[in-house]
């Protein structure tokens, strides 16, 4: 369990009457190394320490997006030697898929170059491709640039 004194002033803790933000301020204020020893202390309480999760990131629609982000080679806006790439057929994620389990993975993350997710048949492809992902028994994510809510809730 955390254990640390509470920093909120006295006169400001009839403000805080929300418990959790009363507890998030607590973490808040703690030393840094207080916060780092908590948080190793978490992590072995629920995770096995000599382990770590084997996961692969495909690139499934590489370079040309219509954003300008300063940093990022995708970016159409941008001179960098990245070959620009369609999205992927089902068929080459599922081939990705059983080499990445073959070598090991339990997770498959997959990265789009859209600053928006398009509707349609692509997007329908994503879907299937997370569905083909999961039935190799593998965890599956997803950065695809921004969703609607209809996509996110999909
Ligand atoms: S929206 Fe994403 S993929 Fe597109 S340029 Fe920005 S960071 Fe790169």
């Amino acid at each position: 369990m955390f254990e640390s004194s509470l920093l909120v002033p006295e006169p400001l803790m009839e403000v805080f009457v929300n418990p959790l933000l009363v507890r998030a301020l607590e973490v808040y204020h703690l030393p840094l190394f207080d916060l780092i020893d908590q948080a190793h202390q978490v992590h072995r309480q629920w995770h096995n320490p000599a382990d770590v999760q084997r996961c692969v990131l495909l690139s499934i629609k590489t370079g040309g997006c219509p954003e300008d982000c300063g940093y990022c080679s995708q970016s159409a806006h941008h001179e960098a030697n990245v070959p620009r790439q369609l999205l992927l057929t089902l068929e080459e994620v599922r081939t990705a898929t059983r080499h990445a389990k073959e070598h090991g993975a339990s997770r498959l993350c997959m990265g789009a170059a859209w600053r928006c997710a398009p509707n349609g048949e692509p997007f329908e492809r994503v879907l299937n491709m997370v569905r083909e992902i999961k039935s190799f028994g593998l965890e599956a994510c997803a950065t695809l640039g921004m969703l609607d809510q209809d996509q996110a809730n999909r």
